[in-house]
């Protein structure tokens, strides 16, 4: 499979070109992109309006990228349902589905694991295998929308890895998910979160696109941010919050700030006061974010009252601000906890049969 081309990652220009190798004229090329991206098979002979030479052609050469759905949690709570995919090459990872009032909003992964390093996070633990490639991005989406029988209206690069570790990759995944000849979901909503890599959300920004920017803060001051996320080695606070100034100045888009409060470390009326004053005067949005404990870590919740005031605290510094909602506590919520779950089931079931 190795030699042969994802032909499933390919945006329409390529493909124009792909085709045209092939001897088949350009308009062949759209209808391809459309049953891999709108009408979604996963085999050539299901791509019925197109010659049976062609398609075996097309066979010999290329493969199609399907993931595997190994896993489905429910949330009795709020039908959050939380997907586990098997890769073609037996790497898992987790994708999760929000239903709201405005609709059904998808959380993908964009690596299998993550090297970032950020302490409350489970994605991170056994570090970075490889990056997702936009086909295997995209299949999140498309397979949870067949799964539901629904239209997926939003999406959210939230989930295991570091979007911006995977640069190439993520822009080439925009550029085919809001392709009208593809899902055509727009712009304006898809989110890409990131820890904050600075040269890389400077890049993102020439790109005038108007997709939202979501950052990894959870720190009001360079000290206490370092002791939760590693990166804040190499870019400091200030290096960020101005790397996302530059993105509204080019972009026109509301910076969100994602601010996990943890108990204790991150919580107080000071740390309020400081985040208030490090952003002061930006077009943005602060998202608080109550911390979800991972079993390997001992960070705990901050409580309901110090959540309220925080968020107080901020409003009355102009701040705008929402606490967000928890969406499948009840499901292994916490990015990364059901991929690892499974992992380790995987291991002690293959000790057993050994
Ligand atoms: N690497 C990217 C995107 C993936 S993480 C980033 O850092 O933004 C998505 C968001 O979930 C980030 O804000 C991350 O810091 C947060 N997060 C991860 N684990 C968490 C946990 N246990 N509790 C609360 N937020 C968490």
């Amino acid at each position: 499979m190795s030699n042969k081309i994802d032909i499933k990652s390919l945006n329409l220009e390529e493909m124009i070109q792909l085709v045209a190798e092939m001897g088949e004229k350009a308009f062949r090329a759209k209808q391809v992109y459309q049953w891999l991206h709108q009408k979604q098979v996963d085999t050539f002979a299901q791509m019925t309006n197109l010659s049976k030479a062609f398609r075996e052609q097309m066979q010999n050469r290329c493969y199609i990228t399907s993931l595997k759905q190994e896993q489905v949690q429910i949330s009795k709570i709020d039908g959050t349902r939380k997907y586990l995919f098997a890769l073609a090459d037996g790497n898992v990872i987790e994708s999760v589905l929000m239903r709201y009032k405005h609709g059904n909003s998808v959380c993908i992964s964009s690596q299998v694991g993550c090297r970032m390093g950020c302490r409350f996070c489970a994605s991170t633990i056994d570090g970075l295998v490889r990056g997702l490639t936009p086909a295997e991005m995209l299949d999140q989406i498309y397979k949870i929308g067949q799964d539901i029988g629904e239209r997926i209206s939003n999406v959210v690069v939230m989930g295991t890895g570091e979007p911006m570790d995977n640069f190439d990759h993520l822009l080439r995944f925009i550029e085919m998910l809001t392709d009208e000849n593809g899902l055509h979901i727009s712009q304006r909503n898809l989110t890409v979160s990131t820890c904050g890599i600075v040269p890389r959300i400077r890049e993102l920004a020439e790109h005038k696109l108007s997709i939202t920017l979501a950052l990894s803060l959870h720190a009001s001051n360079q000290k206490k941010r370092l002791e939760l996320m590693p990166v804040a080695n190499k870019y400091e606070i200030h290096e960020v919050i101005d790397a996302c100034r530059y993105y509204f100045e080019k972009t026109g888009r509301r910076v969100t700030f994602e601010y996990s409060l943890v108990g204790g470390v991150n919580d107080t009326d000071e740390d309020a006061r400081e985040l208030s004053h490090l952003i002061a005067g930006m077009n943005c949005h602060v998202n608080l974010i109550p911390v979800n404990p991972i079993e390997e870590r001992n960070y705990v919740q901050s409580n309901g009252k110090v959540i309220e005031a925080f968020k107080s605290k901020l409003e009355s510094n102009g701040i705008n601000v929402t606490i967000r909602r928890e969406m499948g506590r009840d499901i292994d919520g916490a990015c990364g906890q059901l991929r690892r779950k499974y992992s380790r089931k995987q291991t002690i079931t293959s000790t057993c049969i050994s």
